[in-house]
């Protein structure tokens, strides 16, 4: 039977990291004040902030739906030998996009009852309307990121030689625990080249290259050599930028392995300042968790209408 939990679970990720480098009080709300604002019969004012937390930029939108559309073109040809072409995926991405848009336009009672079901995106929730220019961007960039996901080496990889790869379903490589610590390791694609005898890591990437990128990477490495006793040198990882068709391919060492983990722990280390309590994780009071002195973060943020007015 579902039994409501007085507490988040305690777990680590890249963004969950992410954010509290952003800002404290933002990682308070999103990972502590919203939880059980799915519940019908939660306070309103968590219910609120659960539904800040499900408002969506545009980049966000379409990030995610370029990487639930890879991921069912993979599924596709895996389960049934068939290859999306570029108009489907694109018709499809645009029908996402559209939904996502019609959602936050006609139907925002049925998401504030919903949230989770039905979409809002930032703009539309804030301004009314959408940046008519970024619209345009991501409108231009449709018509771009299928195609070079289609013409990717590691797409190629899949369809092309199908018999020299062994894949492992999305499902297996969810998380690990690292000094008791749940991390989570999402994945994008990961296969086995039994020709090259590597192990290959993807990562479709929708933005611009970043800095955090390798260490991110790390992690999934680290996460093959605790699961399948993978060594660094078997491992290759890959950011497929599908904005600029380019490819970076990373041999890691145990060094960078090490530096990722040292950070990680570092990052659990900030986090756990936030916890009450190390078992229940029971958080700290939200005025407790510093607001950013960047004002400037607070201008694209999903709670500026509460936490302007808070403490
Ligand atoms: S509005 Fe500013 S201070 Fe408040 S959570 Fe967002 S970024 Fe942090």
């Amino acid at each position: 039977m579902f039994e409501a939990k007085q507490f988040p679970e305690f777990s680590w990720s890249f963004s969950r990291h992410k954010t509290l480098m952003t800002c404290a009080r933002k990682y308070g709300y999103d990972y502590y004040a919203g939880h059980n604002g799915w519940l019908y019969d939660a306070d309103e004012s968590v219910k609120h902030v659960y539904r800040l937390k499900k408002l969506s930029n545009l980049p966000v939108a379409f990030g995610k739906i370029v990487h639930e559309l890879a991921e069912k073109a993979v599924r596709l040809f895996l389960g049934h030998g068939y290859v999306m072409s570029e108009t489907e995926l694109i018709g499809q991405a645009r029908e996402m996009l559209n939904r996502a848009y019609t959602d936050s336009r006609d139907r925002k009672p049925q998401w504030m009852q919903k949230p989770a079901r039905f979409k809002m995106l930032y703009d539309m929730y804030y301004e009314g309307e959408l940046n008519r220019m970024e619209a345009e961007e991501y409108k231009r960039r449709l018509q771009i990121v299928f195609k070079n996901l289609l013409k990717s080496g590691s797409f190629r990889d899949i369809t092309e030689r199908p018999q020299t790869m062994q894949f492992q379903q999305a499902e297996e490589f969810r998380f690990m625990a690292v000094d008791g610590v749940k991390i989570f390791v999402v994945m994008d694609l990961l296969y086995r080249d039994l020709k090259a005898d590597k192990w290959i890591i993807v990562d479709w990437k929708t933005g611009k290259e970043a800095e955090d990128d390798r260490s991110q990477l790390a992690l999934y490495a680290y996460y093959l050599m605790q699961k399948y006793g993978a060594r660094v040198e078997e491992i290759e990882i890959r950011n497929e930028y599908v904005l600029t068709g380019v490819q970076k391919s990373y041999q890691l060492e145990e060094a960078d392995i090490q530096l990722m983990l040292q950070k990680m722990k570092q990052s659990i280390h900030i986090m756990r300042r936030y916890q009450l309590d190390i078992i229940s994780n029971e958080p700290v009071e939200l005025e407790d968790f510093p607001k950013t002195e960047h004002e400037r973060r607070c201008e694209a943020c999903n709670y500026k209408e509460i936490c302007r007015v808070s403490s």
